[in-house]
């Protein structure tokens, strides 16, 4: 059963962008002084070209060249510091943004490799990988490129609607106004758009989750022929898509002609009226130029802004969905270190154990088991019993929703990863081969241990190649050093003696290889088992014949428990099974 992460609600991503701006506090305020130093400036030059049309319309004369030209020369000057203040605002908006990004970026990193496993199991693998790629890309580029030049177009906006307003009150009052109009179809838009834009990132994650999943599974959907269904599910997953990318494309094409209505009739009024006014001798000429200049550089910012609307709402969602891991995860608690308690011995314990999958029925209904620490135990019984199912909470994969599992009287819900992993590990056929030196790889699983001991774990499991790496445990396993399927396999349980848990869990179901591999991986298997508590789901009768006690399974309870001989003596269902393997 797969789920969804969850994603954040607007408060939490509100106050991780304050979070962001709070933790480069000093830059932040440095990217906003210059801004508003770089917007003040160009303030002036409407300023400026007023007074100049006042000049030229006063009486003509030696003295009003003289100020014209000391005008212009001033509006030089302010031209260029602006250039320099412009230059030196992106420059510090840029180093800004491209921190955040990369805080992001680790923090996601982090985030999710703090997930509970079996959150990341439930989760769709599509959903992640978009959050992890297609996300956290169009954060960056939305602080990399586009907050920089949205910052100085706010401020701006800010400063132009002041200075009209300053300049002629009615005027400014009059033009403003229009821009109402502009605000109330935003307003509109960005109420439908958050939910549109979501929707879009959602499904997104959707059409990856249809594609990859199809691609992984590639050989089974050959064999099992289900080409056509892939098929039909990735066309469904890109019609949504494409309505999805659709409905946004929709609200910006009713937002766009109004805005840009909007933001002509500023000028135009102002224009008509500042013409009747001074046509009437209420305001001089240059006040006129110059609140029609401001308006008309209003223009500017607004579009921009209109142009980055759509990243914008892309970014915010998918800022949402980023954060969503954090909610994901919980808040992390650190256990105090004066209340761990350790595990007195290894004995392991089941007492009264019930357990359902996310929105299902029960699927254990009251498990009793205990297992005494050096025993051989098989768990056998009919396919969907559970046994897969206690294996994976006997490994703390999963919780127990009521009855206990402990280790030595300590839950195994409460120990913290690390320490689980040095009491119990669960053997699957998923062995992950990082793109790293042979030590990293194995280090995961014991990260203080020598290379000796790195050695010593890879000769246990008879991994004899190893040795024969170019640069030993420097190698880097990649593609002129990929390991094969045995190989990583034995990377894998090497892994496991290097965590050295007392207690091994089998599922014979995931952890046999293809036959070609199965042979060398037994030999490396057998002697990791010895000298350790094992749980076998034994999925083969003769697994079951070797183990000191075998626990029958049926409907999500132990129906049986004992030796081979005692349930052959006791006639039930594992006798039966016997009976017809050797019949
Ligand atoms: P067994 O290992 O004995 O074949 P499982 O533990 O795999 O049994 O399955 C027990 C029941 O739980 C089955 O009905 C199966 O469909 C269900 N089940 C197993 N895994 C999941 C899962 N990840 N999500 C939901 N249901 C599951």
């Amino acid at each position: 059963m797969t789920t969804l992460l969850p994603v954040a609600a607007a408060a939490r991503v509100r106050r991780a962008a304050w979070q962001e701006i709070r933790s480069d506090r000093a830059l932040f305020s440095a990217a906003m002084v210059a801004n508003i130093l770089a917007a003040g400036a160009g303030l002036l030059i409407p300023l400026l070209l007023g007074r100049i049309v006042d000049a030229v319309t006063g009486t003509p004369g030696r003295a009003v060249l003289a100020a014209v030209d000391r005008l212009a020369v001033a509006i030089l000057v302010v031209t260029v510091v602006q250039i320099v203040l412009l230059r030196y605002a992106q420059l510090l908006c840029y180093r800004f943004g491209e921190r955040t990004a990369a805080r992001i970026r680790e923090r996601f990193l982090d985030r999710t490799l703090a997930l509970p496993g079996a959150l990341v199991e439930h989760a769709t693998t599509g959903d992640l990988i978009t959050r992890g790629t297609a996300d956290v890309n169009a954060v960056a580029i939305m602080l990399r490129g586009m907050a920089p030049q949205l910052f100085l177009a706010a401020v701006q906006v800010v400063f132009l609607i002041v200075a009209v307003l300053l300049l002629d009150p009615m005027l400014g009052g009059f033009g403003l106004g229009a821009l109402v109009i502009a605000v109330v179809a935003l307003g509109a838009y960005l109420r439908r758009a958050e939910a549109a834009y979501l929707r879009q990132a959602t499904v997104a994650g959707q059409v990856n989750e249809v594609v990859t999943t199809t691609a992984q599974g590639a050989r089974t959907v050959e064999a099992f022929g289900m080409a056509r269904l892939r098929i039909q599910a990735a066309d469904s997953a890109i019609t949504e898509s494409r309505q999805a990318r659709l409905s946004t494309l929709w609200l910006r094409t009713r937002l766009f002609p109004v805005v840009e209505i909007a933001c002509a009739l500023p000028v135009v009024g102002v224009l008509l009226l500042g013409g009747w006014l001074h046509r009437n001798d209420m305001i001089s000429l240059g006040a006129v130029v110059a609140a029609a200049l401001y308006l008309q550089r209003l223009i500017d910012p607004l579009n921009l802004f209109m142009m980055w609307l759509d990243q914008i709402q892309s970014a915010t969602a998918a800022f949402a969905r980023i954060e969503g891991i954090a909610a994901a995860g919980g808040p992390r608690v650190e256990p105090d270190p004066a209340v761990i308690v350790e595990p007195a011995d290894d004995r392991i314990v089941c007492a009264d154990v019930h357990f359902a999958y996310e929105n299902g029925r029960d699927v254990l209904h009251g498990v009793d088991l205990d297992i005494r620490p050096g025993e051989r135990l098989a768990i056998v019984g009919p396919s969907g019993a559970g046994k897969s199912t206690l294996g994976r909470l006997l490994a703390g994969i999963e919780a127990p929703d009521r009855g206990s599992i402990t280790i030595g009287g300590v839950p195994i819900a409460g120990l913290a990863p690390d320490r689980l992993r040095r009491q119990i590990i669960l053997i699957t056929q998923e062995h992950h081969v990082f793109r790293d030196t042979l030590r990293e790889n194995l280090r995961l699983a014991a990260p203080t241990a020598t290379d000796a001991e790195l050695a010593a774990a890879l000769a246990a499991v008879g991994a004899s190649w190893a040795a024969e790496l170019p640069d030993g445990p420097d190698t880097v396993l990649d593609g002129r050093h990929r390991l094969d399927d045995a190989q990583a396999q034995q990377l894998s349980l090497a892994r496991v003696v290097l965590a050295d848990p007392h207690t091994l869990i089998l599922d014979e179901a995931t952890a046999m290889l293809d036959p070609t591999t199965a042979r060398d991986t037994e030999r490396s298997l057998a002697a990791i088992l010895s000298g350790r508590t094992v749980i076998a789901i034994a999925h083969r009768l003769q697994t079951a014949h070797d183990a000191d006690r075998i626990a029958v399974m049926e409907n999500g309870r132990i129906a049986e428990l004992g030796t081979h001989t005692e349930l052959l003596t006791r006639d039930g269902s594992y006798a039966a099974l016997w009976r017809t393997w050797h019949g």
